[in-house]
């Protein structure tokens, strides 16, 4: 089970899982969404995914061209998880918003085409410039 909450509280979400994957994603509207260098994302299906509390997104088009809402909380505006167009099936949540991040365990690195240089990470992952091929 994945929970998590935004920083003030007021909204909270779980999931039963499984992971459908697990990524830092460094493009430039992950950037831009979290003023940071890339954005930690699990993604999970969105059948069994809840949340409770005040949400406002933003809809942004994301890279498919599709709007790609990023949910956050109206209160305190926590980046909590998005609901890419391009997806329909999944959600991606932000993983430094889960109640246990170190539950998540990231395997690739996306968009490294895009990642500053103090971006990097220590860890060993598998990089792709853009997104990898499905
Ligand atoms: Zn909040
Ligand atoms: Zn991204």
């Amino acid at each position: 089970m994945l929970t998590g909450r935004c920083l003030c509280g007021a909204v909270q979400y779980q999931s039963p899982g499984p992971a459908l994957f697990s990524v830092i994603c460094h493009c430039r509207d992950c950037q831009r969404a979290s003023g940071s260098g890339g954005v930690p994302v699990v993604g999970v299906p969105k059948a069994s995914f809840t949340h409770a509390g005040p949400v406002k997104q933003s809809r942004a088009r994301g890279i498919s061209g599709l709007p790609a809402p990023r949910h956050f909380c109206s209160e305190c505006g926590c980046l909590l998880f998005g609901t890419p167009e391009s997806a329909p099936e999944m959600v991606t949540i932000y993983a430094g918003s889960l109640d246990d991040p170190t539950s998540f365990s990231p395997t690739d690195a996306l968009f490294t085409s895009q990642r500053p240089s103090w971006a990097k990470l220590a860890a060993q992952l598998v990089e792709h410039a853009a997104l990898p091929e499905r």
